[in-house]
């Protein structure tokens, strides 16, 4: 337990009617008693006067059944300056200090109340901004993910039992199933964490929001495309060829997932050295974005295609990009300024970026390719690169548990596989990390 009482505005920033003001910890009692005179019933909302300072609604919450598990209370303030300046002077005066950022939830995952994975979710769900991403962090915080790798964590714990018993007894009579049973949910239980591991990064994907790169030769509208799609004046708009020098980002909604639409500088032969750079950082953006929107002009106004023939589907898309590492390569074409005629080749979406034709299909299939490469229904995804990487720890050991040649040797692989599971869900061994988790919360949390 922490000796300390800490305190924080819990509330957002700024003046506003009514902010809220946390305390925790074991001398929560005497300082709500100093605060506000009399300790109000607990769980019972109760007005207050606080001393000379301010009239409150307060709420005493004894622990454990607290968010951190220890003795608690919350203040719902007029929220101004000089009120919580007010009471953050008295509550130091009467010993209590202000908490670091994540310290409240810090103090839930150490008391017990949630483990790691909801804890996280605490983060998610404050940092969500769409439905979708609210969705998945709720479902973390209702204890989905914990769930899923302490049932893992419990079949391991049982198969090491197994094994180990198969170590300590070899002459004993076990049943002889055993050796054969711990082999088949060995199997079993890889192929799980293995199927968990291999979704296509899904639930990051959702969480940490899509890069969509826009790219096309300069000139065919780009620009004006991100415009009318964030519907807003963010990139500049120039009738100058190469104006977009540096990569624009701008954040947009599609299909319930925050995208980044990365409007890119003309990927050509860059004319000075500033360009140059540009279309460095333009390409490597878009070698990195989870789709690609190659924007071009219709034949007759660019003449980028040519004489054609019908059916023939001309020159590939200019300056090919590399995909991202190991991810199967998508890519929508877009024909712009479809205003000024010209045909459009087969799987092309015709729009006009000036006219607002073929924009409604457009964020459909952005739309459509947001969600199919984020999570939706279905079993409770990977929502991190922390977990992701215990996981990968706990399969490469379950996987050389399989070829063991020692009984001895698949016991340490089972241990190693049981703790990697152990670190996500913080059952064991994760204090080296804990900083570096909380640290990302804000102050409140
Ligand atoms: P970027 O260099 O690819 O980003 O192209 P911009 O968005 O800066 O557009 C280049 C020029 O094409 C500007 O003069 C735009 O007004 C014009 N433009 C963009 N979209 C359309 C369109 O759909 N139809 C027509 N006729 N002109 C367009």
């Amino acid at each position: 337990m922490d000796a300390d009482t800490i305190f924080a505005v819990a509330s957002g920033a700024g003046q506003a009617a009514i902010a809220v003001m946390r305390v925790s910890g074991p001398d929560c009692r005497r300082v709500l008693a100093g605060l506000c005179g009399r300790v109000p019933p607990p769980r019972r909302v109760s007005f207050r006067r606080l001393r000379d300072i301010d009239q409150a609604m307060v709420v005493w919450l004894p622990g454990p059944g607290s968010y951190t598990g220890e003795d608690s209370a919350e203040f719902f303030l007029h929220g101004g300056r000089a009120v919580l300046t007010g009471v953050a002077d008295a509550l130091v005066a009467l010993g209590a200090r202000p908490a670091d950022p994540g310290e409240f939830t810090r103090r839930a995952f150490l008391n017990g109340r949630m483990d790691l994975t909801e804890a996280e979710a605490v983060h998610d769900l404050i940092a969500a901004e769409t439905e979708a991403q609210r969705r998945q962090a709720l479902r973390q915080l209702d204890g989905a993910l914990g769930t899923l790798y302490g049932g893992w964590g419990d079949r391991l714990r049982l198969l090491l039992a197994q094994q180990e018993a198969l170590i300590d007894f070899p002459d004993e009579d076990l049943p002889p199933e055993v050796e054969a049973q711990v082999q088949v949910e060995l199997a079993a239980l890889w192929g799980e964490v293995a199927a968990h591991l291999d979704d296509g990064r899904r639930g990051e994907r959702l969480r940490e929001g899509l890069v969509f790169a826009v790219t096309g030769q300069p000139n065919v509208g780009k620009s004006s495309l991100v415009n009318v799609l964030a519907e807003r004046d963010v990139a500049i708009v120039s009738p100058i060829p190469g104006t977009t020098r540096d990569a624009l980002e701008t954040r947009v909604v599609l299909g319930s997932v925050p995208v980044t639409l990365v409007d890119t500088a003309g990927l050509r032969e860059a004319a000075d050295e500033i360009e140059a750079e540009g279309v460095r950082r333009a390409r490597a953006r878009a070698a990195a974005a989870d789709l690609v929107i190659t924007v071009e002009e219709p034949p007759l106004a660019g003449g980028g295609w040519g004489e054609r023939a019908a059916g023939d589907p001309g020159p590939p898309p200019p300056n090919p990009l590399p995909q991202g590492e190991g991810e199967p390569g998508i890519g929508i074409l877009v024909v712009n300024k479809i205003d000024l005629g010209g045909s459009v080749p087969a799987g092309a979406i015709a729009v006009s970026a000036l006219t607002g034709e073929g924009l409604a299909e457009l964020r459909g299939r952005l739309a459509d390719a947001a969600r199919a490469l984020t999570a939706s229904a279905g079993p409770p995804p990977l929502t991190q690169a922390r977990h992701r990487a215990a996981l990968q720890e706990a399969a490469a050991r379950l996987a050389g548990a399989q070829t063991a040649e020692l009984p001895e040797l698949r016991a340490e692989d089972l241990r190693l596989a049981l703790r990697a599971l152990g670190r996500i869900t913080g059952s064991v061994g994760v204090e080296d990390i804990l900083d570096t988790l909380f640290a990302r919360f804000c102050i409140g949390k």
